[in-house]
């Protein structure tokens, strides 16, 4: 069904991105049914759970994710779409979803700004778009967050994916700077990005952050998390 679904985005931006269906008034992205079906992570709700109890190791004071991302789940194809088909308006709608289900649970409360995961210059102009400045858009379009450009990857660094996890930790801290740290003084940040999978790329923009703002707080999301283990 995964092309039947791309395809349609293409042709008719009114289907399902998980089955293909016809959506109706309301829907968004996907129909009801998989919406529905669609297992969330609700780390927010549970601070004991073991990924909400080792971003808080981190300092990370909330941290929310949509969905656990399973390679070869009809879920994580959201999110491949979104990033290697070139369809933004994916995460953004996805993001905007999201929001609009966290906003009750008080998430959002005393956040400042939100501060995207920065994409090195070529990919993103390779890419043509920066999937978690997408994601902020659309949670900034809920909430009236405004979106911060304050975090940038100032110089290229080898690719991730064929790194293990200690290599990746090592390989992600110090990577990321604050531009104006002034701006984030005393602020209450939201980090955000796509996909946690290690958190190593995440938990290194926390650290940039505190670094050049000691006063301020971060909080974490991301659309979806891979069951990590330490
Ligand atoms: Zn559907």
């Amino acid at each position: 069904m995964s092309w039947l679904a791309d395809l349609s985005l293409m042709l008719f931006p009114d289907t399902c991105q998980v089955c293909g269906d016809a959506l109706v008034d309301g829907e968004e992205v996907m129909c009801l049914r998989c919406d529905m079906r669609m297992p969330r992570c609700n780390y927010h709700l549970h601070p004991l759970h073991p990924v909400s109890v080792r971003f808080a190791a981190f300092k990370v004071a909330r941290i929310a994710a949509m969905f656990p991302y399973m390679r070869h789940n009809e879920y994580a194809r959201l999110i491949q779409k979104s990033k290697y088909n070139g369809h933004p308006q994916i995460d953004r709608m996805l993001a905007g979803k999201f929001a609009r289900e966290l906003l009750p649970s008080g998430f959002f409360s005393g956040i400042d700004l939100i501060l995207p995961v920065p994409m090195h210059f070529w990919k993103q102009a390779m890419r043509g778009f920066n999937q978690a400045a997408e994601i902020a858009r659309g949670i900034s379009a809920v909430t009236g967050l405004p979106v911060s450009d304050n975090l940038v990857l100032p110089r290229r660094h080898a690719t991730q994916t064929r790194r293990n996890a200690s290599q990746r930790m090592a390989n992600a801290k110090g990577r990321f700077s604050v531009v104006y740290p002034h701006e984030l003084e005393g602020r209450h940040v939201l980090i955000v990005d796509d996909v946690i999978t290690t958190g190593a790329t995440i938990l290194a923009c926390a650290d940039a952050v505190r670094e050049a703002a000691p006063t301020a707080t971060v909080s974490v999301l991301a659309l979806s998390a891979t069951r990590f283990r330490e």
